[in-house]
């Protein structure tokens, strides 16, 4: 399943260089997911990672897509990581570093209990690991456990690797195609 994976998404990302802005060259996975051999590949790959989790943790917004592909096959349940301002409060926050600016990541402080929980984190694209990074340390704030963390793809030129086995205390991260 990973090298259909692989394939399709090498042969379907709809690159664009200079965004969102000059200097970044964007992958675009739209039509990876909009093929149906695609996203199978895609999801049958992610759900065949170990170790066991309990939890599948999508991050805002494509790893959402993946994620729920990824929790229904393995009969996980579903924890959508938000865009900070999405929740209602109280919220667990985390703000990290962008190649401009900076972002929040978010989860419910309240009305959930992740302690002892196993998490698998998933997202679409591996860049400079902070978005990734912010979500290992969120659900390590709300008493989870990260088993493991993996993505489509990994831009590995950018060096986010080392920075999301920091925060999720050294879990093995998967990608389907390392660039
Ligand atoms: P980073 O925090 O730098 O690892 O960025 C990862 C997040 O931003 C992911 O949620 C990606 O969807 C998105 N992202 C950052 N850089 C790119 C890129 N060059 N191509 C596609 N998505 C990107």
């Amino acid at each position: 399943a990973a090298s259909a994976a692989a394939a399709a998404v090498s042969r379907l990302t709809r690159w664009a260089d200079d965004f969102p802005v000059a200097g970044v060259r964007f992958a675009d996975l739209t039509p990876v997911f909009a093929e149906a051999t695609g996203f199978a590949a895609v999801v049958d790959a992610l759900a065949e990672i170990g170790p066991d989790a309990d939890v599948i943790a999508g991050i805002d917004a494509r790893g959402f897509l993946l994620g729920g592909g990824v929790a229904n096959a393995r009969g996980c349940g579903l924890l959508a990581v938000r865009k900070g301002g999405k929740l209602p409060p109280p919220v667990l926050s985390r703000e990290y570093d962008l190649e401009y600016g900076t972002a929040r990541l978010e989860l419910p402080a309240d009305g959930l209990d992740l302690r002892g929980r196993r998490v698998l984190i998933i997202d679409d694209v591996l860049a400079t690991g902070g978005t990734l990074a912010a979500a290992a340390e969120l659900v390590i704030a709300a008493g989870a456990t990260v088993v493991a963390t993996a993505v489509v793809l990994e831009l590995s030129f950018l060096g986010g690797r080392g920075k999301v086995a920091e925060a999720s205390g050294m879990a093995p991260l998967t990608a389907l195609l390392q660039l």
